[in-house]
């Protein structure tokens, strides 16, 4: 689950972290008053769950609080587009004023879960800011790396030896070691995927400030934390990941035209990677889990033909505890509610697999039945090329 800088920076600062004074906008009015607030000199930041947005126009220094306004009005509604958000962007409703900051040197600082060790990851530079992943393309040996040992935890010494090698010294570098620490206790307790600073900087005037801030909590402890699901800001999330989180299926939007209904994260993959090798191209994975119901299936169904990309669609079910058969009823039930007549290619086996097939056969759909994963994937690129022609 992301949260916005904002509410990052609060968490931060709860922590003992500095960071710069700023008020949350939701209109260009209060963005105006905000930077006369500020003095007139301020940064204004939109707020959207991606980061790049300072190359991608969503950061500016500004002068007067009418440019302020005018910038607020230019953003409010935009689909801001970074690298990070994809094509479309992600839409602008919420604006961070802030003061602004003078900054004599930039570094990148987050603990992150490394998956291959299972352990808390401590990753800093003394290259922080806009263009860390260039840094970490071109210069990798200018990343530092800390592995956290779980039972010992994040020690002063290794905060020092961090800091020091960032090439801070004498009070700044024990402000260093001392945040450091602070941002572990607080990934720690508030059950963090990523707790990012990007920058953390430095002063002119000889401080460290945290200047950005990323959370990612880790959605397997949410329910841990009354206060989270309050934070979660829904215009940043596709609506129908959204629909489909309220019946517990595992929604992912991709890039390509081919809707797959699955079972399970090993067979999607493997979903994924066949449709690959036949030159298909995914629009999305819609995976219902081990025991879905009829009428699961027919919501997975139902969101998966709300995806406007979508132009034929592969189910590849092992129905190893599911009924076959009732996967066949779920997918008729929404296909035909909707009068779908896209191409559909069905791959199941396991129980009732031979009444499902029939159900299918017998349902009037545009559907053929996929006698291997192969067969399938070569069947509904198959389907979809003749489609076009
Ligand atoms: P993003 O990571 O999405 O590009 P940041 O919040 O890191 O957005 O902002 C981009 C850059 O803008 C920062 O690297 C920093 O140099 C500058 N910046 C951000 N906030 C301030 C501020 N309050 N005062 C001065 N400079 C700022
Ligand atoms: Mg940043």
């Amino acid at each position: 689950m992301n949260i916005h800088e904002y509410q990052a920076k609060e968490i931060l600062n709860s922590y003992g972290i500095p960071i710069p004074r700023g008020r949350v906008a939701l209109t260009s009015d209060q963005v105006e008053r905000a930077a006369k607030m500020m003095g007139g000199r301020c940064v204004v930041k939109a707020q959207i769950y991606a980061g790049g947005r300072g190359k991608g126009g969503g950061v500016r220094l500004i002068h007067h609080p009418e440019e302020a306004q005018e910038y607020g009005k230019e953003l409010f509604g935009k689909n801001l587009v970074t690298v990070q958000t994809g094509p479309q962007g992600l839409k602008v409703r919420r604006i961070l004023v802030e003061e602004a900051v003078e900054i004599a040197r930039e570094f990148y600082l987050s603990i992150t879960l490394d998956r291959s060790s299972s352990r808390y990851i401590l990753i800093a530079s003394a290259d922080g800011g806009v263009e860390i992943e260039e840094v970490a393309r071109k210069n990798p040996e200018r990343i530092l790396t800390l592995s956290i040992d779980p039972f010992i935890g994040l020690r002063p010494y290794q905060a020092r030896k961090i800091a020091l090698e960032l090439g801070l010294s004498g009070s700044i570098c024990e402000d260093c070691v001392e945040l450091i620490l602070n941002l572990y206790r607080a990934c720690l307790e508030k059950d963090c995927a990523l707790i990012e600073i990007n920058p953390l900087v430095v002063t002119k005037a000889g401080w460290l400030m945290a200047m950005d801030a990323k959370i990612t909590f880790d959605d397997n402890a949410v329910y841990r934390h009354r206060e989270y699901p309050d934070m979660m800001d829904y215009s940043q999330l596709d609506p129908l990941e959204i629909n489909a989180a309220k019946y517990d299926l595992a929604y992912i939007k991709l890039a390509g035209s081919i809707g797959c209904l699955v079972n399970g994260a090993g067979l999607a993959m493997a979903t994924l990677d066949v449709l690959h090798e036949y030159g298909g191209e995914p629009a999305n994975f819609l995976d219902v889990g081990g025991g879905a119901t009829r009428e699961k299936v027919a919501e997975a169904f139902r969101i998966i033909l709300q995806d406007c990309d979508v132009e034929g669609i592969f189910v590849n079910i092992f129905g190893g505890i599911m009924r076959c058969d009732v996967i066949a009823q779920g997918i008729i039930e929404a296909a035909g509610a909707v009068g779908c007549n896209l191409p559909i290619v069905v791959r199941m086996d396991g129980s009732q697999v031979e009444e499902g097939k029939k159900l299918l056969q017998e349902s009037g759909l545009n559907v053929q039945i996929g006698s291997s994963l192969g067969d399938g994937a070569a069947r509904i690129v198959d389907m979809l090329k003749r489609e076009v022609c």
